[in-house]
C-alpha cells in the first residue's frame, strides 16, 4: 500500500483549500453577474415594451391635439369670408343680429366667437359677458389681430392657469373689397383636449414655443415653464432610441419616469408623456431576484451533488479499508491455520510413531507373557510328569527284580502303583484337554441350583474329610442361566476347591456359597475366611499354570479355566479380598430368557 507523509499532506491541504475558496468566489462572482445581466435584459425587454406602448399612446394625444386645432383653423376663415357677416360690420347692423355669433359658435362647437372692428374693438360676441379670468385677459389678441390685419389667418395663444384651461384663438380677417372692415374671432378651449388625455393614465403635457405647459392632463402643471417642472425629475440620459429620456428621481421621492417627445412643427410645440417605469424596474428587480433564486438552488443542487459524490467516495474507501483490514485478517488467520495445521500433523505423526512403538512393546510383552507362560507350564508340566514318570521307573525297576527273584506277589503292588501313577497322569492330561476346548458350541439354559447341587454332591467326600463349615445361601426359586451343564459345575468346583485348600491351616474354618438374582444378572459368590490373595499376586491368579501351592499340590489351570468359561458364557469373574479376611470370588452370569426356555 503506498503511504504519504503527513508532512507532505499539509501543503496539498492548503492548495486544495485555496483552490475550493478560488471556485466558491468565482461561483459568487458568476452568480452575481447572472443576476444583474439577468436585471439588466429584464429591465431592457419591459422598457422597450413600455417605450412602444407610450409612443403608441402619444401618437394618438397628440392626434387629438392636432384634429381640434385643424377644425378650428379651419371655421374662422369660412365664417369670415361669409358676406353676411361683413355686411352686418358694414352696415353698422350688428346690434341688430346679435345672436349670429352664437348661433356660429353652437353649431361648430367653438368655446366663443366675437367680431372686433379695424380698431379692435369687439362689435359682437357669442357671450354677452365673459369672465374677466376665464380667457387670461379678456379678449385681447393683439398677436392674432396684427396678422389678421395683414390678411393673414392669426393665432394667438390664451395660456392657462392651474384653475383655467388654455385657449387658442384663430382670427381671420372681414373685408369688403379691399376694405379691412375687422375681424373674426374663434376661441377654443383645449379643455377637450385635456379631457381625452385625462383618460390616460401617465402625465401628457403640451409645451408651447416659450417652453411654458399650455395642455396638459395634470391640471397643476398648467402654465408652468419648463424649468418650473418638478425639479425632482431629473433627466437621465438613459436613450434607447433616441427619443427617450428617464426621469430619475432626485431624492428618492418620486418614481422613475420614461419620457416621449412628438413635435407639432407648425405650432412649434412639443408634446411630451411621462410614463412611469417603476413597474419595469420592479420586474426587473423580481427577474433578479428569480435569477439568484435559481442560481441559489442550482449552486445547492450542485453543493448536494458534490457533498453526495464526496460521501460516496469515503464510502468507498471506507468500505475499501474495511475489505482490505478483512483480507489481513483472513491472510493471517490462515497463516495462524496453516501453522496449526503444520502441527497438528507433526502431531498425528509422532503419534503415530509413539503408537506403532507402543504396539511394538506390547507385542514384545505379549511375547514375553505367552514366553512367561510358557515356562510356567513347561516347568508344571515337567514337574508333574517327571515325578510319576521317575516313580513308575523304579518301581518297574523292583518289579522287575521281583519278578526276577520269583518274588510275582510283591512286585504286583509296585504295578498297581504303576498303575494309579499312569491313572494320575491320564487326569492332568483330560484337565489340559479341558483347557483347550473349544467354546461356544453348546450354549443352553442351565439351573444353577442343579449345578450348585451336582457340584456339592461330587465335593461331599472332601468336606466330610475336611470338617469345616459350608454355608449355603441360596434362593427359593431357582435361577436360570445360558451356559453349560458340566462346566459350570466345573467352575463352581475350582472355587469352592480353591477355598477348601484356602482355609485348611485356619483354627474355625469356615465357606460360603450365596446365590442371588439382581436384575438380570445372576451372582454367585464363593467366599472363605482363609489365606486371602497377596495384592502382588492378585492380577496374575486368573493366568494359566499361575499357582502358589506347593509342586504337586496344585498346577495352576483352575482359576484360568475358570474364568474362560465364565466369558464364554458371556459373564464375569471377579476375585477380592474379604474385608474380615478370606477371599471372595463373585461370578455374574446374565438370566436366560423365558423365551429361549420355552423354545426349550
Ligand atoms: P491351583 O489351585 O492349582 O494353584 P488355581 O488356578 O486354582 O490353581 O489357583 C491359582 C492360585 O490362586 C492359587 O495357587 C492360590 O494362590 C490362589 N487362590 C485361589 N483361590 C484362593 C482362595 N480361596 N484363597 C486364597 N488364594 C486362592
Amino acid at each position: 500500500m503506498q503511504y504519504t507523509d503527513p508532512m507532505m499532506r499539509r501543503p496539498k491541504r492548503r492548495a486544495w483549500r485555496k483552490l475550493k475558496f478560488g471556485i466558491g468566489a468565482g461561483l459568487v462572482l458568476a452568480t452575481l453577474l447572472i443576476v444583474w445581466l439577468t436585471g439588466l435584459a429584464s429591465l431592457r425587454i419591459t422598457l422597450a415594451e413600455t417605450e412602444t406602448r407610450a409612443e403608441a399612446n402619444l401618437a394618438v394625444q397628440t392626434a387629438v391635439l392636432e384634429r381640434l386645432l385643424d377644425k378650428f383653423r379651419l371655421l374662422s376663415p369660412l365664417l369670415a369670408r361669409g358676406p353676411d357677416i361683413a355686411g352686418l360690420i358694414h352696415n353698422q347692423r350688428v346690434d341688430a343680429e346679435p345672436g349670429i355669433a352664437a348661433i356660429a359658435a353652437g353649431m361648430s362647437g367653438a368655446e366663443e366667437i366675437w367680431l372686433m372692428d379695424a380698431s379692435g374693438k369687439v362689435i359682437v360676441s357669442s357671450q354677452e359677458s365673459v369672465p374677466a379670468n376665464a380667457i387670461g385677459g379678456a379678449r385681447t389678441i393683439p398677436h392674432a389681430f396684427a396678422q389678421a390685419s395683414q390678411g393673414q389667418l392669426g393665432r394667438e395663444l390664451i395660456p392657462g392657469t392651474p384653475e383655467t384651461p388654455s385657449n387658442y384663438v384663430f382670427a381671420s380677417p372681414l373685408r369688403r373689397g379691399d376694405t379691412f372692415l375687422g375681424v373674426l374671432a374663434v376661441r377654443v378651449s383645449l379643455d377637450d383636449v385635456e379631457q381625452a388625455w385625462a383618460l390616460s393614465k401617465d402625465p401628457i403635457l403640451a409645451l408651447d414655443g416659450r417652453n411654458r405647459v399650455v395642455v396638459s392632463n395634470v391640471p397643476e402643471l398648467r402654465g408652468r415653464t419648463r424649468d418650473e417642472l418638478d425639479p425632482s425629475w431629473n433627466v437621465a440620459d438613459l436613450s434607447l432610441a433616441g427619443r427617450m429620456q428617464l426621469l430619475l428621481p432626485a431624492a428618492g421621492a418620486r418614481n422613475s419616469h420614461m419620457q416621449l417627445t412628438s413635435n407639432l412643427p407648425v405650432l412649434e410645440w412639443e408634446v411630451r408623456t411621462l410614463v412611469d417605469i417603476e413597474d419595469a424596474r420592479r420586474q426587473s428587480g423580481w427577474a433578479m431576484l428569480v435569477a439568484l433564486l435559481v442560481c441559489v438552488i442550482a449552486a445547492g443542487g450542485i453543493w448536494f451533488l458534490i457533498a453526495r459524490r464526496k460521501e460516496f467516495v469515503r464510502e468507498e474507501r471506507r468500505n475499501r479499508a474495511s475489505a482490505l483490514r478483512l483480507e489481513r485478517r483472513v491472510q493471517s488467520r490462515t497463516a495462524e491455520l496453516r501453522r496449526a495445521n503444520t502441527h497438528l500433523e507433526r502431531e498425528v505423526r509422532e503419534r503415530k510413531q509413539a503408537e506403532a512403538s507402543l504396539r511394538q512393546t506390547q507385542a514384545e510383552l505379549v511375547q514375553a507373557a505367552k514366553l512367561a507362560t510358557l515356562g510356567r507350564m513347561s516347568a508344571a508340566l515337567s514337574h508333574e510328569y517327571n515325578q510319576p514318570l521317575a516313580a513308575i521307573r523304579s518301581d518297574a525297576e523292583i518289579a522287575e527284580m521281583l519278578i526276577d527273584r520269583n518274588r510275582a506277589d510283591e512286585a504286583k503292588s509296585n504295578l498297581t502303583r504303576i498303575g494309579g501313577m499312569v491313572t494320575r497322569m491320564g487326569e492332568i492330561a483330560k484337565t489340559l484337554k479341558g483347557f483347550s476346548r473349544r467354546s461356544g458350541t453348546d450354549i443352553k439354559p442351565v439351573s444353577l441350583r442343579q449345578a450348585i447341587d451336582e457340584a456339592l454332591l461330587l465335593l461331599q467326600p472332601q468336606i466330610k474329610q475336611s470338617g469345616f463349615v459350608l454355608n449355603l445361601d441360596l434362593p427359593e426359586e431357582d435361577i436360570i442361566v445360558k451356559g453349560g451343564r458340566i462346566r459350570l459345575e466345573q467352575v463352581i468346583i475350582n472355587l469352592l476347591s480353591n477355598a477348601f485348600d484356602a482355609v485348611q491351616s485356619c483354627a474355625t474354618p469356615m465357606v460360603g456359597l450365596s446365590l442371588v438374582r439382581e436384575d438380570r444378572e445372576a451372582v454367585l459368590q464363593v467366599a472363605d475366611n482363609g489365606t486371602g490373595i497377596d495384592q502382588e499376586t492378585l492380577p496374575q491368579i486368573f493366568d494359566p499354570f499361575f499357582t502358589t501351592k506347593d509342586v504337586g499340590a496344585g498346577l495352576g489351570l483352575g482359576l484360568s479355566i475358570a474364568y474362560k468359561i465364565v466369558h464364554d458364557f458371556s459373564g464375569t469373574l471377579k476375585a477380592e479380598n474379604r474385608e474380615g479376611g478370606g477371599a471372595v470370588f463373585t461370578m455374574r452370569l446374565p438370566i436366560a430368557d423365558k423365551q429361549v426356555l420355552a423354545a426349550e
